[in-house]
């Protein structure tokens, strides 16, 4: 079984091209563009450069938007400002820059959502504040006693807990964000917030209007998803659990049984679930992590996370290397000890294709074929073989790059594109001789493959096959 796979969120301390290039060397699967920060030409510069280091390491990588969502942010400044226990800070709603009266907030309706005594947390919690007056009708100045002290950046997030705020989960500025990122040609989104599942139904619109079979990842961050979550799943592509959030809008001792719960929901449904935030965070700041971070990446994958994501460490930590390298490390090493995950047992989805991979993974168990090879238009047929966790190679076989690049979050999937052919025997063979070639298969090999009908990749899956590769890697039982 292939490690849990490696996303690292890019930005100011990795956004170069020796450091792209050496990642994708070191092991990363997947890199996350963060909408909350930077501009859209830099995200374009940055999406170009992973997409040229892509081609020149001949590795497949995911790019990831995320989106900003309904988060309320800070609005922009310059520097670090220190905040000091037993002060007072106003925030200033309603403004986008500056620090002339106190800390921007550009959305004006927060200062109408809070009431005296309302806790306030900044930056994941790192700074606590308390509502001292709630603003008068007109006043968009909120004056608050500092609670827990810390510096702050511009941008950092704000949470209120207990505070449903009244946006929409993908309003304008974020529509602008998917459009970009839908255009640059990203494999997955994030969407942020999420606190029902009708809040992923317009970024699933704004994707099928693009004509593009990108991959949404909800985010799980809010306790309105934890009430929603099966249906949440259901309708997702990929989870995430955003630790951030979630650890300041749930008690913080609440968070791992929750996060235990979405990956256990996600095993049961075949869907990929991504753990997220804070997983090396002492890196940002050393060259090692903490013995209880290097626990917590284990438990995450032992638990069965598809992938463990870095955020602060690779985007503007002192550490972004070694963090990657750490966190790869750490991936190998538990993934050779991990113990047989249950598989899904239900999948509401693609039922015929589902019992067909379902089928080949317990084949190539029993006849114990040494390689799975699956043909796959979008790549849902190598998610749900990789649901099943055959534990041997399996590879995708695809006539798309992008149905490629979106297995980078499925662990043990090697993709690769072959050119299909009128018939479903010579698009195997075509794919066998590729694999034979680039080393993956040997004399002898037993492989099993599923595909579709007329055609391997863009028909209907329909049939399983075992092949056996002959001495010089021909395959005389395909019919
Ligand atoms: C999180 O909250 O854990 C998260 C991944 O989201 P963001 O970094 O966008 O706040």
């Amino acid at each position: 079984m292939s490690r849990a796979r490696v996303i690292a969120t890019i930005g100011p301390a990795c956004d170069n091209d020796e450091m792209i290039q050496t990642m994708i060397e070191e092991g990363l699967d997947i890199a996350r563009l963060n909408y909350s920060h930077g501009d859209f030409p830099s995200k374009k510069i940055t999406y170009d450069r992973l997409r040229k280091f892509e081609e020149k390491t001949k590795k497949h990588i995911g790019i990831l938007a995320d989106l900003p969502g309904p988060k309320l942010r800070l609005g922009r400044f310059d520097g670090a400002i220190p905040l000091i226990e037993g002060e007072t800070v106003n925030l200033c709603c309603g403004v986008e820059e500056g620090t002339d009266n106190g800390l921007p907030v550009p959305w004006g309706g927060l200062s109408k959502d809070l009431r005296d005594g309302d806790p306030i947390l900044l930056a994941d919690g790192l700074v606590r504040l308390e509502v001292l007056s709630s603003p008068q009708k007109e006043d968009q100045v909120v004056s608050c006693k500092i609670i827990d002290g810390g510096k702050i950046t511009q941008r950092k997030g704000i949470n209120v807990p207990g505070t449903l705020v009244n946006l929409p989960a993908v309003g304008p500025y974020d529509k602008k964000c998917l459009s970009h990122a839908l255009e640059l040609g990203v494999d997955f989104v994030a969407v942020s917030y999420v606190r029902t599942p009708e809040d992923l139904l317009p970024a699933r619109e704004m994707i099928k209007e693009a004509g593009v079979h990108t991959w949404i990842i909800a985010k799980i961050e809010h306790p309105s998803a934890l009430n929603h979550l099966e249906e949440i799943v259901a309708l997702s592509d990929v989870i995430m659990v955003a630790r951030g959030d979630l650890g300041v809008e749930i008690p913080l001792e609440q968070v791992p049984a929750a996060q235990e719960r979405v990956i256990l929901t996600c095993l049961q449904r075949g869907v990929p679930v991504i753990v997220a935030t804070q997983m090396l965070e002492s890196m940002v700041e050393n060259p090692r992590p903490t013995r209880a971070e290097v626990s917590d990446v284990a438990t995450a994958i032992r638990q069965g996370a598809n992938a463990v994501m870095l955020s602060g460490e690779t985007a503007g930590g002192n550490y972004p290397l070694e963090s990657l390298k750490t966190m790869v490390k750490i991936s190998n090493e538990v993934t050779k000890a991990i113990s047989d995950l249950p598989p899904p047992p239900a999948l509401a989805e693609f039922l015929s294709t589902r019992a067909i991979a379902q089928s080949a993974v317990q084949l190539a168990k029993e006849i114990e074929a040494d390689h799975i090879i699956v043909a796959t238009e979008h790549a849902n047929a190598a998610k749900l073989v990789a649901a099943f966790r055959p534990n041997i190679p399996v590879t995708a076989m695809t006539n798309r790059i992008r149905a490629c690049r979106r297995t980078s979050i499925l662990p043990g999937i090697n993709a690769i594109v072959v050119e299909q052919q009128n018939r479903s025997r010579d698009t195997i063979a075509l794919a066998t001789s590729k694999l034979w070639k680039e080393g993956h298969l040997s004399a002898g090999d037993k492989v099993v493959s599923i595909s579709g009908s007329p055609e391997a990749i863009t028909g209907q899956t329909s049939t399983i096959r075992v092949l056996d590769i002959g001495e010089d890697g021909r395959v005389d039982s395909l019919n």
